[in-house]
């Protein structure tokens, strides 16, 4: 597909307008939470993290929402159907994205996500690679965000974001895990400016002024996010809420992008 400009910002004009709700009426939303079992028995992230660890801090933080996904796994039809169980039996504390693997899945997936959508009532994609044309094609069709993490760098989006306009991306850990490479947040903070279509989720960040620069610059399109469990939500809040920042744009990161972007009828 190849846009021309005009086209471009035609598509834009779809995007849903941002609500005029007040700091008071916005939920806090966790953006990136991980729930469930997986097949690994060394490591939490790919054995078993508890959705009730997180309700609790949840409740002591004061969070609203948590957005969560399944932990590592070769394939997802089992545990995007536990995260559905989740999302019902503690409702309405959880909203549920799905996680795929693009090569253990390969031509499945968009079946697969119909399904998860439509009838589990799931509300999002979680990846933890690129993104192929069979993932992105399925869920501009479903009207769904993606979050995820480049694997190599935060500048192969450029195309993604260009060429999928009607899709939203989260990019996750404000593009680079505990800030390893924090040139790589910069990236993130220049890509989430430049298109409408991509946002970025805090968690994780360890390198304040990186932070900080996300939030002075592009405060209506970074998202608060823990990687819960194995992170606490609530420091992760604390984090947010150390940035002092005036009280609409901080409403804005903590839950009201979020609401933006996810599908109707979601909250
Ligand atoms: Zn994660």
């Amino acid at each position: 597909m190849d846009l021309s400009r005009r086209e471009f910002v035609a598509s834009m004009s779809t995007l849903p307008v941002m609500p005029s709700l007040s700091p008071a009426k916005m939920l806090i939303i966790d953006a990136h939470v991980h729930a469930g079992h997986g097949t690994g028995i060394t490591h939490e992230s790919s054995t078993f993290l508890d959705p009730e660890l997180t309700l609790a801090r949840m409740a002591d933080g004061g969070i609203d929402r948590s957005i969560i996904f399944p932990c590592d796994n070769y394939e997802y039809e089992k545990p995007n159907q536990e995260i559905a169980e989740y999302c019902h039996r503690y409702a309405p504390k959880f909203i549920g994205y799905a996680k795929h693997d693009p090569v253990t899945e390969k031509g499945r997936i968009a079946a697969m996500l119909k399904h998860e959508v439509n009838e589990l009532g799931l509300r999002g994609l979680k990846l933890h690679v690129h993104p192929n044309r069979e993932i992105l094609d399925a869920v501009a069709e479903l009207g769904i965000p993606i979050i995820y993490h480049p694997p190599k760098t935060v500048a192969d989006f450029h195309m993604i974001a260009r060429t999928y306009p009607q899709v939203n991306f989260i990019i996750a850990h404000l593009g680079n895990w505990s800030s390893e490479d924090p040139w790589e947040h910069v990236a993130a903070i220049d890509i989430a400016r430049r298109y409408p279509n991509v946002y970025t989720e805090a968690s994780g960040v360890q390198a304040r002024t990186y932070l900080e620069m996300a939030a002075k610059e592009i405060p209506d399109k970074l998202m608060f996010g823990s990687d819960g469990p194995e992170t606490d939500c609530r420091v992760e809040l604390y984090k947010i809420r150390s940035l002092k920042l005036p009280p609409q744009q901080e409403a804005q990161v903590l839950g009201g992008n979020m609401m933006r972007i996810l599908p109707k009828g979601t909250l």
